[in-house]
């Protein structure tokens, strides 16, 4: 018998799908949930929809999607085992940084998928993802330059690990730091996995 309290995945994202808790929601095409598995090992978590993922309803199926989708599979990784997200849900205006007070209103919905989920490991991709969740379980506030390469325990959660490493937009533009990333995800697959 499924004791499980918490909303399962297809429940929040219709409540994503009809949120109107910021003023993004008069913008978008489609708001953008997250896909993946219900019980993924691994969550990623990047920062906000795209044109193509506004058009879609996808995350991560622009270009950074595409470079994102090579590099997990590069490392054995396939997206449909996962689960993918972002900390807004839909698409600011001319993709300009989501502010802090449509983080706000977004989060209760992130917060509720890593709740159903309960990944062993989450990895934030960028600035804004780290930002948001280190303000949630008191990690370091630092920017994911410093922090990258390092693997927070988490203690209030049923997530056990979380992974900092960058935004797969800015490995378009520097792709010296494409190794780090790789790194990064080679690192959270070993931790989803208890061989450390
Ligand atoms: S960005 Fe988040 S809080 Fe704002 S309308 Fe979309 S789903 Fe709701």
């Amino acid at each position: 018998m499924d004791l499980r309290t918490e909303p399962l995945l297809e429940e929040i994202a219709a409540r994503i799908r009809s949120c109107t808790r910021c003023g993004l929601a008069a913008l978008r095409t489609n708001a953008v949930p997250g896909e993946g598995l219900q019980h993924a090992p691994i969550m990623l978590v990047g920062e906000a929809p795209g044109e193509k993922e506004d058009d879609t309803g996808r995350p991560f199926v622009g270009r950074s999607g595409k470079l994102l989708t090579e590099l997990l599979e590069a490392e054995g990784l396939k997206r449909e085992d996962l689960f993918i997200t972002s900390i807004i849900k839909c698409r600011p205006p001319d993709n300009r940084e989501p502010t802090r007070e449509e983080v706000r209103s977004c989060a209760p919905h992130l917060l509720m998928q890593l709740d159903s989920i309960s990944p062993r490991v989450l990895v934030t991709m960028g600035n804004s993802a780290y930002e948001l969740f280190s303000n949630t379980f008191y990690l370091p506030n630092k920017k994911v330059g410093e922090v990258r390469g390092k693997v927070f325990r988490l203690h209030s959660t049923t997530t056990s690990y979380l992974v900092p490493t960058y935004h797969p937009a800015g490995l378009i533009y520097n792709r010296k730091l494409i190794p780090d990333f790789q790194n990064d995800i080679r690192t959270a697959i070993r931790y989803s996995k208890g061989t450390v």
